[in-house]
């Protein structure tokens, strides 16, 4: 959700056209409504520095989409260590977006306690948050403008050659190289101009840029080809020396060489370790790996 530090209603949102589709525009909208708000104040929390990657804890954390119906996430607990890559990974419909949402405090939860470095989402000014945050989702929404319009979104001072750098650490230099106006590249309306594959590297490079110490992908390789997922998967490796990762995963192949998988199902964790731990005590990851072929039936 990149969109949240694009300055709405901004000189640059007044001639670049958003077509984020609609899900991101609803998302935009709402987030819009919600500042400001009571309790949120400029500038940091005292005393904490906003560049540092912070432990991420969930503390018996409830969740329902509907009042008084079924719960998606039922006292839900675990800890992402400061500076760790973390992957949630389970069958469709456990609850995995639904944490990314309650990181991002899109949502609320209805029991238990998040916390950044110890101290609960509720307490953190949205905006502090918001510039903690690179998040890279599903679908990844391009403007129509160029390649330039689209990265300065997440960092409006980033240099020509910074932005380079970016799009050749996630495979897209070529855009850049094969274009007679470089960075000028238009990427048509609603950059159709691009691929999916190609979209979500656009993502990749936008929070990249961004240099936020908590980094929230959902699904964030499901768009690109295998040679690909691996320049990927070393972007993110040398990105995650400094943040804090969280990564939502069907691929495995994405995740297996994190420091921690958590296996989610039915909105809790069910299981957690290295991919090598959970192929022997988890029979729910070690299917999930035998339908992926990373390992053999046993
Ligand atoms: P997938 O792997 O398919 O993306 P997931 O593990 O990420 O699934 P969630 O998207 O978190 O699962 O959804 C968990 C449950 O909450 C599902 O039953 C889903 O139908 C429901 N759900 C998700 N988003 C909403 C929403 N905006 N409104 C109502 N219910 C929702």
């Amino acid at each position: 959700l990149f969109l949240l530090v694009l300055p709405i209603g901004s000189a640059l949102g007044a001639f670049v056209q958003i077509q984020a589709g609609l899900a991101a525009l609803d998302r935009i909208q709402e987030v819009a409504r919600l500042e400001p708000e009571a309790g949120d104040e400029d500038g940091l929390t005292p005393g904490r520095t906003a560049s540092a990657a912070p432990e991420v804890r969930f503390d018996g954390v409830s969740f329902g989409y509907d009042d008084g119906g079924e719960p998606v996430l039922a006292d839900l607990s675990f800890s992402v260590p400061a500076g760790s890559r973390t992957a949630i990974v389970g069958p469709s419909g456990a609850g995995k977006s639904t944490v990314l949402g309650l990181l991002e405090r899109f949502y609320e939860p209805a029991g238990g306690t998040i916390t950044y470095d110890g101290v609960p989402l509720t307490a953190i000014p949205r905006r502090e948050l918001r510039s903690r945050l690179g998040l890279v989702e599903q679908e990844a929404p391009v403007l129509s403008g160029t390649l330039a319009d689209n990265l300065r979104i997440s960092a409006p001072d980033a240099t020509p050659a910074r932005m380079v750098s970016a799009l050749e650490s996630v495979g897209l230099g070529d855009l850049v190289e094969r274009s007679e106006t470089g960075l000028g590249l238009n990427l048509g309306e609603d950059g159709v101009r691009l691929s999916g594959g190609q979209r979500q590297r656009l993502a990749w490079a936008r929070v990249l840029l961004a240099d936020r110490p908590v980094l929230l992908m959902d699904e964030p390789t499901s768009a690109v080809d295998s040679r690909t997922e691996q320049l990927l998967q070393r972007t993110l490796s040398e990105a995650a020396r400094s943040r804090t990762v969280v990564v939502v995963a069907h691929r495995l192949s994405t995740i297996a060489d994190f420091d921690r998988i958590l296996v989610m199902d039915r909105g809790r964790v069910v299981a957690s370790g290295t991919h090598a731990t959970l192929v022997q005590s988890s029979a729910l990851y070690r299917d999930m790996a035998v339908r992926q072929r990373l390992v053999q039936h046993a």
